[in-house]
């Protein structure tokens, strides 16, 4: 068995300092329990946040303890009426080959309605994340704008695809002409912006002739502050993600912005509202149907990056918060 240690807290990126890999014993299934072998492991920006020792809406990871997160495995050995051996399941088993758990911890997947990593992405929590969101808070209507940053990720990608099938002008963020590229031509995007370009300021406001509605916001930074120069009156922006900061140390110089800042919310209206796609989880049966729809019917189409090997996965995830990844990141353990 082999499995991530947090070993200690990073500040700014993580390495192997942080996260050491070791040989540990195979762990040994109890009554009631399974044994499993993880097949794909989800590498997802929130872990980023689980490294840290601070107030969040989630207990961190702890010291000592194995790096957490989701993954579909499958079944080896049961002493459990509900799951025999090669059942595939997916559950927050962590950062490790094998692991055990009891069956209510875990979610059969059912591979007729998608591949088993997909169970990580498009018809998992990313997937849930932007269904949840744009439903619920971004709210669009038919002909808004809505733009959405991290745009050919996980999340992004489906965001850009519902908000489609809504009848909106979809204008996507992403940090590299390819990312962009593809989200245009496979996911229907209008049009996609690089904001590594020097004009990419210019461009958004060229991309959004009648303003912004709609922003669903993944990213923060450079991206967060060109959006607000174009926002219309009553914009609803879901606040998912502010991956721009997920390993800043400190606060960046300048001046305080808080005011002006303050004075657009009021002065346009705007609704901005985090989220946090577990606490919805009542819509989860609305999301697996309608997503199984729109993934038969062709809808919905995902990209996924594949990384070959447990023991690249720290690699994998320092790529994540770099933008290496082209779609939903999972290892392939098994
Ligand atoms: P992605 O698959 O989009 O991968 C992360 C991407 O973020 C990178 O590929 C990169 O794309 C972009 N990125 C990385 N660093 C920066 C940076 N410094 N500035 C701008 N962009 C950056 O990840 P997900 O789709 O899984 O997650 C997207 C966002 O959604 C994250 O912020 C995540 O925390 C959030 N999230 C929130 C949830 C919730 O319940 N609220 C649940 C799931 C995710 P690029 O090349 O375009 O920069």
């Amino acid at each position: 068995n082999q499995r991530y240690i947090l070993a200690e807290r990073p500040t700014g990126m993580p390495d192997e300092d942080h996260l050491q890999l070791e040989e540990a014993a195979m762990p040994e299934a109890g009554d009631g329990q399974v044994l499993l072998k993880t097949r794909y492991l989800s590498l997802d920006p929130y872990m980023r946040g689980r490294m840290n020792d601070s107030a969040s809406y989630a207990t961190p990871v702890a010291i000592g303890e194995v790096m957490g997160g989701e993954a579909v495995s499958e079944v080896i050995e049961s002493h459990h009426p509900d799951l025999s051996p090669g059942d595939l399941v997916k559950g927050r088993t962590g950062w490790q080959t094998h692991s055990v758990a009891s069956p209510d911890a875990l979610y059969k997947i059912d591979t007729g309605l998608a591949p088993p990593s997909a169970w990580l992405g498009v018809i998992g929590m990313p997937g849930f994340t932007a269904y949840v969101g744009l439903r619920e808070f971004g709210q669009p209507k038919e002909g808004e704008t809505v733009v959405v940053s991290a745009a050919s990720g996980a999340v992004g990608q489906v965001v850009g695809q519902i908000a489609k099938m809504k009848g909106c002008r979809v204008v996507g963020v992403a940090g590299a002409d390819d990312k962009c590229q593809h989200v245009v031509e496979h996911y229907g995007f209008d049009v996609c912006v690089n904001y590594k370009d020097d004009d990419f300021e210019d461009q958004l406001k060229a991309a959004c002739p009648k303003g912004i509605d709609v922003y669903f916001e993944n990213v923060g930074g450079k991206v967060f502050d060109a959006v607000m120069t174009l926002v219309n009156d009553f914009a609803r922006i879901p606040v998912c993600g502010r991956i721009a900061h997920y390993n800043q140390t400190r606060l960046p110089e300048g001046p305080d912005r808080l005011i002006p800042f303050m004075q657009q919310i009021l002065v346009n209206r705007l609704m901005f509202r985090g989220f946090i796609q577990s606490d919805h989880n009542e819509l989860l049966p609305d999301f697996r149907r309608d997503m199984s729809q729109w993934l038969k019917d062709g809808k919905v189409t995902y990209q996924e990056d594949v990384v070959e090997g447990f023991e690249n996965t720290l690699t994998a995830f320092q790529g994540l918060l770099q933008g290496r990844n082209r779609g939903k990141l999972v290892v392939k353990v098994s």
